[in-house]
């Protein structure tokens, strides 16, 4: 077998298995097997960079990074859908469609309407090309990079397809995998995302796709928009679609008349409960594409389909207690505990009454009968009080004044929704939380040590702050309940191998407010060392991109305080990393400052992340694709022809890879 055979072999097989893996859920390797052949296939590409191929399993691990997404106007513009509510909606609809067909009988399709964010695929010839969001439905932005990320979109449909088309679909994050993110996020003290939908759809717009990559996202299809003539109807495309790779789910039926549909609403109005992710209503269409086409579009939706909205469902049960709770910037947020009630399939105990205006204007009091809903959210909503049942010897809510856990009196800023604790240094969830996050992923990324754990060395009293940790010894916390010697060893080793981490993820590690990973990564490219951050004022600070008033006020508040001055100066000496190395700083300059950069091909002397870095070190910028705003494409081996056409229509320059490394010597 040549290496070009074997290559394609292997990537033949990961395909195949990703798609029993992620599509029909039924794997059958192993995950170590996978990820061996995975590592076999990454090995040969690298050592054979010819037959780089976009589409090849290995690509869709995340690394790329967009900075700025760019603009893509849709070939075939993404309507919304004409909604209705009720059984006399669905027929007034039929009338109309029988009227501009002239016949009386239409079939119809149901499917669920899947509640997440909506995307379009292309596809050319046969392979995956592009993903853009919908956008405004005219222009939408190339998320491509982080759609390939999501396993169960074949990037490579089995052949007997189409050729060219759009796939529509909606990105949705079932339920369980949003469950597992807001776990993870309350163990690192962080705030909740509120619903799978915005979560999907904000997972989109990461700027990193590792980011993406980790994310449990999945792609439901339910639309093919295509020239070519191979299909008469909607559902015969949409299974032959399922049957080349596309996940295409199997709740969808035909219906024959409009009590057929409703059958199908009332089975899923009950049942959608049941499903491992939210939907929002139904989506009849009809069947016939040749009448859809007669039907055609109105200025804002298709004619040929509509949408069916269930209604969000309520209960009313009582409010027994409100608590509140500390986060780990000290943010207060009241929870209502409630008398447990089923609801939209799940047991409802508490709602988040999110602050203290939001108190106010329920004027809700214990006691009182509340209504709570569930609609797209996850988290439940108290909507209103049932004031004919306040009990008579009812008092307004006074909100608590001193925090739960530390007694301290709160404060509110001005501008500010939430009431904070100000003891930073001494309210208990508070240090913790710090001290989480400190060593989270993102941050210090400490192996050995996870959130439990830095719960138990503070109940100890082992730890008091961030800096506390790099005096442990294995002698002080072995003998805490839990620790063993292999597991104290190890924490030990992986705050040692912390040290190492580069200035900009301590800068975010210190947990300043405001300073999420982004700006973090900013400020240190900027400054290049804590001492000049600590000591730049307001000016200074809102001179850099993206710092608004806001951010700086708040490093100046960390900088101040003498409390983060002694932490500082403690890491610094345990040689934590507190400036860019000198290596870093080496390399980087404004000699492709403003300029935009587009990167294709196959390249030699540098990997294309190593050029990407390049480009972004030298101050230059990096998207995806060629538009009027490039500056330069930088053309490596099999460059696509239709990239390199639409470069040279617009003018921009071509320029070689050696041309590149010339440009920032
Ligand atoms: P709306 O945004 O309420 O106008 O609804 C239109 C959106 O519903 C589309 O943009 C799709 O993203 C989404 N949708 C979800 N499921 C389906 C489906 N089965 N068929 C068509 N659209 C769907
Ligand atoms: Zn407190």
């Amino acid at each position: 077998m040549t290496i070009k055979d074997e290559i394609e072999k292997l990537r033949e097989e990961l395909r195949e298995h990703n798609y029993n893996y992620y599509v029909l859920d039924n794997a059958t390797i192993t995950d170590y097997e996978f990820d061996v052949k995975l590592k076999e296939l990454e090995k040969l590409e690298e050592e054979n960079p010819i037959f780089f191929d976009p589409n090849s399993p290995t690509q869709r691990l995340g690394g790329g990074v967009t900075k700025n997404f760019d603009t893509v106007t849709h070939e075939n513009r993404m309507y919304s859908l004409d909604n209705s509510y009720s059984k006399e909606d669905l027929l007034d609809w039929e009338k109309r469609l029988q009227k501009n067909l002239g016949v009386t009988d239409i079939e119809y399709t149901c499917e669920l309407k899947y509640d997440g964010a909506s995307i379009n695929l292309i596809f050319e010839k046969g392979k995956f090309l592009k993903a853009v969001t919908r956008g405004d439905g005219f222009k939408g932005d190339d998320v491509t990079t982080n759609i390939k990320t999501i396993k169960s979109i074949p990037l490579v449909p089995r052949e007997d397809f189409l050729s060219n088309y759009e796939m529509r679909g909606e990105i949705i994050l079932p339920l369980e995998g949003f469950n597992k993110m807001n776990e993870k996020r309350i163990a690192n003290g962080e705030e909740v995302y509120r619903n799978p939908r915005n979560t999907a759809s904000g997972s989109l717009k990461l700027q990193d796709s590792t980011e993406v990559a980790k994310r449990p996202l999945d792609c439901l299809l339910y639309q093919v928009v295509t020239n070519e003539r191979k299909y008469t109807t909607h559902y015969d495309i949409l299974e032959a679609a399922r049957n080349s790779g596309f996940k295409v789910p199997n709740t969808i039926v035909l219906a024959k008349n409009i009590d057929e549909v409703l059958k199908f609403i009332n089975i899923w109005d009950v049942e959608r409960h049941n499903l491992p992710y939210e939907t929002d209503g139904i989506v009849i269409k009809v069947n016939s594409l040749e009448q859809q086409e007669e039907l055609g579009y109105t200025s804002k939706s298709p004619r040929w389909a509509i949408a069916y909205k269930f209604k969000a469902e309520q209960v009313s049960t009582i409010l027994n207690e409100i608590t509140y709770q500390v986060g780990r910037t000290g943010a207060i947020t009241p929870v209502a505990n409630l008398e447990a009630i089923p609801l939209a399939g799940t047991i409802v105990k508490r709602a988040s009454l999110h602050n203290a205006d939001q108190i106010e204007r329920l004027d809700i009091r214990v006691g009182d009968t509340v209504f709570v809903e569930k609609g797209g959210e996850i988290i439940p909503k108290i909507i209103k009080v049932d004031l004919s049942k306040r009990p008579e010897n009812s008092s307004p809510t006074k909100y608590v004044t001193n925090c739960p856990e530390c007694e301290t009196k709160l404060i509110r800023t001005e501008g500010d929704a939430k009431h904070y604790c100000p003891n930073e240094f001494g309210c208990a969830p508070q240090i913790t939380g710090r001290i989480q996050h400190f060593i989270s992923r993102k941050a210090m990324d400490i192996d050995g040590l996870g959130g439990e754990t830095v719960d138990l060395l503070r109940k100890e009293g082992v730890i008091k702050n961030y800096a506390d940790l790099y005096e442990l010894t294995k002698d002080v916390v072995m003998p805490l309940e839990r620790i063993a010697e292999k597991s104290a060893q190890n924490m030990i080793e992986g705050i040692t191998k912390s040290k190492k981490n580069p200035f900009e993820k301590v800068l975010f590690a210190l947990g300043i407010r405001f300073v999420g990973e982004t700006v973090a990564r900013k400020l240190a490219k900027h400054f290049k060392s804590i001492d000049n951050l600590m000591s730049a004022d307001l000016e200074t600070l809102t001179a850099v991109d993206d710092i608004g008033d806001r951010i700086a006020q708040s490093i100046i508040d960390f900088s101040v305080n003498d409390n983060n001055k002694k932490l500082v100066e403690r890491l610094k000496s345990y040689g934590v990393q507190l400036e860019v190395s000198a290596k870093a700083i080496e390399n980087q300059t404004d000699k492709l400052k403003a300029k935009a950069f587009v990167i294709s091909g196959v390249f030699h002397q540098l990997s294309r992340n190593e050029l990407k870095k390049a480009i972004e070190d030298n101050g230059g910028k990096v998207s995806s694709s060629i538009s009027k705003k490039t500056d330069y494409v930088v053309a490596g081996d099999n460059m696509g022809p239709s990239k390199l056409a639409k470069a040279q229509g617009l003018g921009v320059s071509i320029i070689t890879e050696q041309d590149f490394i010339e440009m920032i010597k």
